[in-house]
């Protein structure tokens, strides 16, 4: 099984203000198409670059600069993409059916190994693969008056990029099929729908973007240089008093103890830290703000439900959590056992690497309200960078 990556260098780039086509452009010293061509050094077999004729020399020259570990080909574009596709597809040599071709925007030069490996995954279980963004701005279909006629659901709407992978056996006859219907269609998958062939979305990345506009060059340039977004920190603290008869509830894990905490909700005095520290972070008050405990709605309510609605509070604020480090203050009970648990909740609930959790719990040395075992405290710093 081989993986065949068609590469779309053809385009014109009317809208780049620039006098050549946009993947010759030059990106903090390398041309936009060797960037994209490289992106498949790990994943791709053979490749064919699609171009205008008059430009293969130099993207010839631009590819040759330091070989690449798989044979590259040369067509030239059509008319349109799918066009370009097609002949993309013709260049093509020992194509079986159970063979993966991946079709690739060049302008989309820095999309990365990971994402490629998810596209590829996907059409090896299920013939397709596209990567798209859930939307996140409103969308607004219009006639050609610009009069608005209605506003879709976004919830599942999705931005697609590229690659685009399908499994050979499917597309190829599909793509030569469509070729005959004389309808035009904007992108690979598009044409697998017209057939009512299923076609599967993945996980796209918001770094994979398209060179279109002037500003995506320095964008380009910024993610390229790795430099980071903003980043801000914010920090939480909190206590809840030891009683009898309640749960003793930590960071969403219930610890089999005598006594629990006190409170209004189910006093998960760790997770209210958390969630003080990333409200902090995005200054957005505090939880008292945003689930007062005069509201009945909160009333013995998992601080784990909380913690959601304070992530989806920080993700509209255009913020995603990048690490946080909890510490908790009790004397008694031992919770060293149960931190791996808490770890779990605390990540999967952020949806962050469980490796950009720390939670720890400390005694007082029986000084203090915790060490008088009157209560609980806990402490969250936590750093939030944007979306
Ligand atoms: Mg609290």
């Amino acid at each position: 099984m081989k993986n065949h990556v068609i590469l779309l260098a053809g385009g014109k780039g009317s809208r780049m203000n620039a006098s050549v086509n946009k993947v010759l452009l030059e990106l903090c010293g390398k041309a936009v198409i060797r960037r994209s061509a490289e992106a498949f050094i790990s994943s791709a077999d053979d490749m064919v670059i699609v171009c205008r004729e008059n430009e293969e020399k130099t993207i010839r020259n631009l590819i040759s600069l330091s070989p690449l570990p798989f044979p590259v080909h040369f067509t030239s574009g059509g008319n349109t993409r799918q066009e370009s596709v097609l002949n993309g597809i013709k260049a093509l040599t020992d194509v079986c059916d159970e063979d993966i071709i991946l079709i690739h925007d060049a302008a989309r030069c820095l999309v990365d190994y990971d994402l490629i490996s998810r596209v590829i995954e996907s059409v090896k279980l299920y013939g397709s693969g596209v990567p798209g963004i859930p939307a996140s701005s409103t969308y607004k279909i219009c006639d050609s008056d610009r009069k608005v006629l209605y506003t879709p659901d976004r919830s599942g709407l999705y931005e697609i990029q590229t690659p685009q992978g399908f499994s050979a056996g499917i597309f190829v006859p599909a793509a030569l099929k469509a070729a005959d219907t004389g309808i035009v269609f904007t992108d690979d998958a598009g044409i697998l729908e017209h057939f009512h062939i299923p076609v599967r979305v993945v996980r796209g990345s918001s770094q994979n973007i398209k060179l279109t506009e002037p500003e995506d060059i320095s964008r380009a340039v910024s993610i390229i240089k790795g430099e980071k977004k903003n980043m801000r920190v914010g920090m939480g603290y909190d206590v809840h008093r030891l009683a009898e008869g309640r749960k003793l509830i930590l960071c969403g894990v219930e610890i089999p103890y005598h006594l629990g905490l006190l409170g209004h909700s189910d006093a998960d005095v760790a997770l209210h830290a958390l969630m003080d520290a990333m409200l902090g972070a995005c200054a957005l008050g505090d939880i008292g703000k945003h689930f007062p405990d005069t509201s009945n709605s909160y009333k013995d309510i998992s601080s784990v439900l909380l913690l959601e609605k304070t992530n989806k509070l920080i993700e509209t604020a255009g913020y995603k959590v990048f690490n946080t480090d909890i510490t908790i203050v009790a004397q008694k009970p031992k919770l060293l056992p149960f931190i791996p648990q808490m770890l779990e909740v605390v990540s999967g609930k952020l949806d962050i690497p469980v490796s950009s959790v720390n939670i720890k719990a400390t005694t007082t040395e029986n000084l203090g309200f915790e060490g008088r075992m009157e209560g609980i405290s806990a402490y969250a710093v936590c750093t939030v960078v944007e979306r």
